[in-house]
């Protein structure tokens, strides 16, 4: 068969144990065709085949995004950006310029702000948020999306003002005087607030695995426009497949939509959020969106849940009291009956689980759940995976083996790294927990498979980006192991990691004939991903079911 395509001059790293190295590879169609030396590959060239010279760049596989949010991640493409905002006066100067520049929006949306914005020991209020801009509704959504705060403006709007029963997890946090401070605590809090937007804020509701009540034509074009966006984005990274971590239905019929259209950039995966009250036959619809969304490119076959939140707003869940709060260790999300029998129905449904556990305490209810389910369905090869592990107890290190878990972590995600300031969370975290922070080499040592991601639009999405923060990451304190693992094993969280943490591996994450042609092509030394300062290494080209959908100029 002739070749569509032949990229060459290339150093090819195909995550392939068979055929580690080569230099040039032919696509045809969807699928790899041949992966060799310069000679044997160009040879198969025909008239029709497009020659791309890699200019000895690096090629992968495409990289696999293993836990991101993509609706909202396409939406906050036109969000204020709070990352780097510190202080009163560069808050104040950044919501007035966009203020000024989105005349109309209902309400003005920054994301990425650090808790530690004013300072150190300042929580965020409302008050703070008046000093910025009074005038308008403003809402700004905390680096991990686990909390937000509004003026008071915004706050008055919401019905939030005077306080208000958010359900059980979620809290507006009130001040001594009877009015909210303006933080909001967890999803049932802060949809509140984002109610507010005329858009209607849909791109939240995976979150809460909530459908939206009603969509105009008009809502659900601009909606797959946001995933078009997003998507977009994702391909200019050098992203092939992402995996969603919030879910319902709707998302998928949009998904599906754009398929249909071929306008699809990248393929993706969307679970079924279970909503927290489990209420109905949650388990069933997740099994019914796994059936009737089922191609290469949209697919289900996943439950999400979330068992604890985060240690800034002290709702992970801990082993040990929080220091600053004696007999507190937070509360799971989840009560274990409950998760216990969630887990087992999803287990013997044939599905694949993904919990949110920040916490030591949530990683441990997290196993607990999974080891009810092997015992009661029998073990297999379930690959059920334990989303971020901040902290884990050492005990619970080869539990995760034992039980066929997948560990999916951020490097984007240790305070320290990627522009987030140190406390408060590591203070909250415990000392005592330090060394087993974000632990990827004692995860990886304990023969855990690990997939990387980002949680965007949580952090930044580059993987690149994301590779050099691993790779560069700092000690909170001296005498700490070392978490790193090097440039290889990072390579392969980003492309074989993921797929085999997704049932992908006979199909995706590696470079080798009869695989799907999902690449990636990189210019620039990978060995300076080593090095602290600007990223030296950038997509130029990215393929994804054998058709660019990336080309840098
Ligand atoms: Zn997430």
């Amino acid at each position: 068969m002739q070749p569509d395509l032949i990229l060459h001059n290339a150093t090819v790293r195909t995550m392939d144990g068979d055929r580690p190295l080569a230099s040039a590879v032919a696509v045809a169609g969807n699928r790899i065709v041949a992966v060799g030396d310069e000679d044997e590959v160009t040879a198969l060239a025909g008239p029709q085949t497009r020659m791309i010279d890699a200019g000895g760049g690096t090629l992968l596989p495409g990289f696999y995004e293993s836990h991101l949010h993509l609706f909202a991640g396409g939406v906050s493409l036109s969000q204020l950006n709070g990352a780097a905002i510190f202080g009163a006066e560069a808050l104040r100067e950044a919501v007035q310029a966009f203020a000024a520049a989105n005349p109309e929006a209902d309400l003005l949306v920054a994301y990425g702000a650090n808790y530690t914005m004013f300072g150190d020991d300042v929580r965020i209020s409302r008050q703070l948020l008046d000093d910025a801009i009074a005038d308008r509704p403003f809402y700004m959504i905390a680096c991990d999306f686990h909390t937000g705060w509004g003026n008071s403006v915004a706050m008055e709007r919401a019905g939030l003002l005077q306080g208000r029963d958010v359900g059980p997890s979620s809290e507006v946090v009130m001040d001594p005087d009877g009015t909210a401070t303006g933080e909001l605590r967890e999803g049932g809090a802060m949809s509140l607030m984002l109610a507010l937007k005329s858009t209607g804020s849909r791109e939240n509701l995976g979150m809460a695995g909530a459908e939206p009540d009603s969509v105009t034509e008009a809502e659900r074009e601009a909606d797959i426009a946001s995933l078009l966006e997003g998507m977009e984005y994702c391909a200019r990274h050098g992203i092939t497949k992402l995996i969603n971590m919030d879910g319902n239905r709707y998302q998928l019929e949009l998904l599906a939509e754009m398929e249909r259209r071929g306008t699809l950039p990248c393929r993706i995966e969307v679970p079924y959020r279970i909503p927290i009250d489990a209420a109905g036959d949650p388990v069933g619809k997740a099994v019914e969106m796994t059936r009737d969304f089922a191609t290469d490119k949209v697919s289900c076959g996943r439950v999400k849940m979330f068992m604890d939140g985060v240690f800034d707003s002290w709702t992970a869940l801990k082993l040990e009291d929080y220091p600053d709060r004696p007999g507190f260790r937070g509360e799971p999300i989840v009560p274990p009956e409950l998760f216990a029998r969630l887990c087992t129905e999803a287990d013997a449904a044939g599905l694949q689980i993904s919990v949110h556990a920040v916490g030591n305490g949530a990683v441990r209810h997290v196993l607990d759940g999974y080891e009810a389910a092997a015992r009661a369905n029998g073990p297999r090869d379930s690959r059920h995976r334990v989303e971020h592990i901040d902290n884990i107890h050492p005990d619970d290190l080869p539990r995760l083996k034992a039980l066929g878990c997948v560990a999916s972590m951020q490097p984007v995600h240790p305070p320290g790294s990627a522009g987030l300031p140190l406390e408060p969370t590591v203070t909250l975290m415990g000392r005592e927990n330090w060394p087993w922070a974000f632990n990827w080499r004692a995860i990886a040592d304990a023969g855990v498979p690990l997939c990387f991601a980002t949680d965007w639009p949580i952090s930044p999405l580059d993987p690149l980006y994301a590779i050099q923060c691993a790779l560069t990451r700092k000690p909170w304190a001296d005498g700490l192991p070392d978490p790193r693992i090097g440039l290889d094993e990072c390579l392969a969280a980003y492309t074989s990691g993921g797929a085999f943490a997704a049932f992908d591996e006979d199909r995706l994450g590696r470079i080798a004939p009869g695989m799907l042609a999902d690449l990636v092509l990189l210019a620039g030394d990978l060995e300076t991903l080593h090095d602290d300062g600007a990223l030296q290494v950038r997509a130029v080209l990215t393929i994804c079911d054998g058709q660019i959908t990336h080309e840098a100029a």
